[in-house]
Parts: C-alpha cells; structure tokens; sequence
C-alpha cells in the first residue's frame, strides 16, 4: 500500500513520447488517474486508449510547456476534469547538439523556454492551483545527470537542467509550508529509440567506461524512484536530487 495512486491526480508533461510516455503508464498502473500532457494531442490519446485498456483512467490534454497562457489552460482543463493534481511530473525536454561555436540564439532559447522556463512555469502554476484547492502534493523534475556533470555539445541542455536542479531546492523551500514537496529525478543515459545508434556506437562504449554499473538505463530503471517520490513514501523528502544512472564515475 505504500506505493498506491488510487484517488490520486497525476499530471505528466511530455506523455506523447519516450521516458513521459512510458512513466505515465507506470503511475495509471499505481492507480493514479493521469493526464498525459504535450503537444501532439493525437500521440496523447493514443496512451490514452492503451491506458484505458489496461484498466486505467487518464485524460489527453493538450499543453506547451514554454507558454504561459497554454500552461494556464492546461490548468483550467483540469481543473474542470478532476480537480486540481496531486503529483505532477514536469517532464517534458528537448536538446539540440551541436558544437559550443554553432548554437544560435533560436537554439538556445528553444532549450532553455522548454526544459527550465517551462518547469518553472508548470511548477509553479501546480503549486497555485494545489494550494487553492487546500491539498498539498508532490512535484517531480525530470532534470538529468548532465544536471550535475556536463557533456559536450549539448551546453543549452547541460545548462537548463542544472537550473532545473536549483529551481527544485528553491522551490521546495518556499512550498515546503503549503505541504508541497519538490523533489529532481536526474536519469543518465536512457536507451530510447532516439539514441540507441549513438549508444552502441566507439563513442558510447567510451561513454559506457565511464559508468560503474556498465550499462544504460532502461525506462523501467525509472519506476521504482518515480513511484518513490510520487507517492506517500517520500512524505519527509523535499527538495533531493535522485540520481538514476548505475552510478557515475
Ligand atoms: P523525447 O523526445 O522522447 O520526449 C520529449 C517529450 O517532451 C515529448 O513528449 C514532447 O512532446 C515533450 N515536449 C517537448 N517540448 C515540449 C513543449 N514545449 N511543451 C510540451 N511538451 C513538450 O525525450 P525523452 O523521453 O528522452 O525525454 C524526457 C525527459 O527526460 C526530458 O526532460 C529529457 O531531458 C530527460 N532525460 C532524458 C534522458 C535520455 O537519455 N533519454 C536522460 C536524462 C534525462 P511534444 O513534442 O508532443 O510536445
């Protein structure tokens, strides 16, 4: 019973593809009714059907995380859905990698709206609708490693997530009274679709080296921790950083 969702509100920003998709499942399966927010809406309702069909409950809401009128409107719908959430999984991230000298304004600014503006912008906006609701609740920040420890060519990503490692102390302190706990989950590297060429290329084995466990992660490495602060289990943790990544070097 410790990790049990039943009743509980679970909104997932980038359900439409890879580690969002995936974990939007893994809360469904707790109990949690989710929302599946991005914005491909026909990938939303896509996971929702499947969840359906596991026996679950969540709804497709349509969301861009860098917008603040979208954000609110995120909010708005479900408010009159379900209420206000209870755990919310800012999630959603994009990259662009290219070489230090060849990122361009748009590139950067692109990362940074999306993977810090935007966990600022839903954070915050959870924690006002939470609060006036009268419920406390659990924010969870899909930041990563390179939160902590940098790679190259990916410095708007590097960047933007270690901020996302300070939003989330500083966000914890001040919600902390409302009884609302924000707490990072840094995943290393997972093998998605995406990046399995590069992983299994000279340059991932070098990579590889580099981690004790000498392995990637697989999504489902990510659901034990996931369910850990979003559920009642991490009740006194606010603020951590959770690394998922067989260890680092
Ligand atoms: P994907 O590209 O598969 O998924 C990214 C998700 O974010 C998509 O659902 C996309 O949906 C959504 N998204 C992007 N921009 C926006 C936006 N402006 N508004 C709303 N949603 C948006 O990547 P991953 O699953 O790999 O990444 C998920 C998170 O995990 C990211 O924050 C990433 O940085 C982090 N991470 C990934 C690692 C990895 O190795 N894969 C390692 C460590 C961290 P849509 O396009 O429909 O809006």
């Amino acid at each position: 019973a410790l990790f049990n969702l039943t009743g509980k509100v679970a909104l997932m920003t980038g359900a439409s593809s890879g580690i969002g998709r995936h974990l939007a499942k893994t809360l469904a399966a707790a109990g949690a009714t989710v929302i599946a927010a991005a914005r491909r809406v026909d990938k939303l309702e896509e996971l929702v059907t499947e969840i359906e069909a596991m026996g679950g409950q969540a709804y497709a809401v349509a969301l861009d995380v860098s917008n603040a009128e979208s954000v609110r409107q995120c909010f708005d719908q479900i408010e009159t859905l379900v209420g206000a959430a209870d755990i919310v999984v800012s999630n959603a991230g994009t990259t662009v990698a290219k070489p230090l000298l060849d990122q361009t304004e748009e590139d950067w600014d692109q990362v940074i709206d999306t993977n810090l503006k935007g966990v600022w912008l839903v954070d915050t906006e959870a924690a006002r609708r939470m609060i006036k609701h009268g419920k406390g609740g659990s924010i969870i920040n899909v930041a990563s490693i390179l939160g902590e420890r940098v790679a190259g060519a990916v410095i708007a990503y590097t960047t933007s997530k270690a901020g996302v490692v300070q939003a989330t102390k500083a966000m914890a302190l001040e919600l902390a009274r409302h009884k609302i706990r924000v707490n990072a989950l840094l995943p290393g590297y997972v093998a998605t679709d995406l990046n399995s060429d590069f992983l299994e290329s000279e340059a991932g084995k070098k990579l590889m080296s580099r981690i004790p466990g000498r392995r990637f992660c697989q999504m489902s490495d990510l659901e034990g921790p996931l369910m850990l602060l979003a559920s009642d289990a991490s009740l006194a943790m606010t603020g951590t950083s959770l690394a998922v990544d067989w260890g680092h070097l």
